[in-house]
């Protein structure tokens, strides 16, 4: 059971997730830092980077924050002392930063305490409540190899030889997001990481269901951020899931489908703040033909290649993908027409280099703000009206690249980012609504 940064937000939240994982099954918490602390630590980081004084205020309004939630969690002084001990010593720690040059290593331990924080002061309210139960570290079992990619042999065996240790223990709680690297740093899943954490850990101890609990009543149909009206769908395949967490539904860690799917444990997303909901399960099984959701990607950069040496030529698309393999470049979206190819990038990390190679081989051109909208169903293809739907909505959308007919399952389309807001509702309106009603976008009332 996986629980985000809203749902362990304050005391009174912190108090429903205990009352929530208290019964007699077994399980694993896994809880994020109570929201808007990683957002607080990032910027301490850059603070701290810049050798900027206005760090120790940060650092010192953060603590406070945390010293009122001591006040309020507990009801026994022993406690509240216990948690206080705790605290200063986490936040002496970032102070010890301050007026040093600051590494990357000294960056993933700052981001790291929010995870520390709350698992601690959760598994401290346990205590006091006299539940018994054990606080697992992550650093003991979470690591990623040299590719940055989750060692499932490593995770499995760790956290095996940990839960042995406790052979009557029925409640873990455990860090998300945190992590070590190959040579045994510290290093986190980036942002949202929990719950990656949270499906790897079932994944590794072939866990009934991986549940992640959090301030939305399952997957919408839409984004929730821009559009009014949207809905949660019952159920999801893993590949429909999969696709839209990739394509931006914030809800889903990018990553996180992948291990429930490999080890076929179903995924379940509960709403925290109203648990009878009935949320989404997202499953092997797939329901319903059509058009179930969508979802947006933003900073997408879009490269065209053009060269009269393509027409009927062969080898001529290896050569543009080598270029990007050799930087180790994920492609998104491509298009291809008989004299040019155009493909879309989210890491631009290496694109001055990947344009100066791809030049060797025609004319080059770069689109940057671009958003993928990421139209996802099953069987669209033969869905009477789902393309046609598709281009009604978007008829005053000026459209960059449709990518349709890879699978029967997904439709993408490349607007300027400035469109995004307009193509999510009127697609909203044209495929889930009766299309006659008129959406306002939030955000513009
Ligand atoms: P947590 O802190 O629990 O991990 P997140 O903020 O990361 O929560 O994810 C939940 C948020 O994701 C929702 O509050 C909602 O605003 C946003 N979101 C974006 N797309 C979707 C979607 N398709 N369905 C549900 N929520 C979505
Ligand atoms: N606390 C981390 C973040 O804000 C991880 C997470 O919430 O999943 O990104
Ligand atoms: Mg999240």
């Amino acid at each position: 059971m996986k629980f985000g940064g809203t749902s362990v937000g304050s005391p009174e939240r912190i108090k429903s997730v205990v009352n929530l994982v208290n019964d007699d099954k077994p399980k694993i918490v896994v809880l994020s830092a109570m929201s808007g602390t990683t957002n607080s630590l990032v910027k301490i980081s850059g603070l701290l980077y810049d050798g900027n004084k206005e760090a120790d205020a940060e650092i010192d309004q953060l603590e406070d924050k945390y010293k009122a939630v001591v006040n309020e969690l507990y009801g026994n002084e022993e406690n509240r002392k216990r948690a206080s001990g705790f605290i200063t010593r986490r936040f002496n720690l970032l102070r010890s930063f301050s007026g040093h040059p600051f590494t990357a290593v000294d960056e993933y331990t700052v981001l790291a305490q929010g995870e520390l924080l709350s698992t601690t002061l959760t598994w401290l309210y346990c205590e006091e409540l006299e539940i018994d139960s054990v606080l697992l570290p992550a650093l003991s079992f979470m690591r990623i190899d040299r590719n940055g990619e989750p060692d499932s042999y490593y995770i499995r065996e760790q956290i095996d030889r940990e839960l042995k240790l406790y052979p009557d223990v029925k409640l873990f709680i455990t860090q998300g997001f945190i992590c070590k690297d190959a040579s045994g740093e510290i290093s986190n899943l980036k942002r949202g990481g929990s719950d990656y954490s949270a499906s790897l850990i079932g994944n590794a101890i072939n866990a009934d269901e991986i549940q992640i609990w959090t301030d939305i009543d399952g997957f919408h149909n839409n984004d929730p951020r821009y559009v009014k009206g949207t809905k949660a769908i019952r159920e999801l395949s893993f590949s429909e899931a999969a696709e839209l967490a990739y394509f931006g539904a914030k809800i889903l860690h990018p990553a996180s489908v992948w291990p429930a799917q490999e080890a076929d444990i179903p995924l379940l997303l509960k709403n925290t703040m109203e648990p009878e909901a009935p949320g989404t399960i997202i499953s092997s099984k797939t329901v319903d033909e059509g058009i179930k959701a969508i979802a947006a990607k933003d900073n997408i950069t879009a490269i065209k290649i053009k060269s009269g040496r393509m027409l009927m030529a062969y080898g001529f698309l290896r050569k543009v993908f080598e270029v990007f393999e050799s930087y180790q470049t994920p492609i998104d979206m491509i298009t291809t027409s008989e004299i040019a190819v155009s493909l879309t990038i989210d890491n631009t990390v290496h694109l001055d280099k990947i344009i100066r190679e791809l030049k060797l081989y025609g004319s080059v051109g770069v689109d940057r703000k671009m958003t993928i909208i990421c139209i996802v169903g099953n069987n669209i293809m033969h869905c009477k009206d789902s393309i046609s739907k598709v281009f009604k909505a978007l008829e005053n959308v000026p459209v960059r690249m449709i990518s349709y007919g890879g699978s029967r399952h997904n439709i993408s389309i490349l607007t300027d980012s400035e469109h995004k807001l307009e193509a999510l509702n009127q697609l909203n309106k044209y495929l889930f609504t009766d299309g006659r009603k008129r959406h306002n976008h939030p955000g513009q009332d």
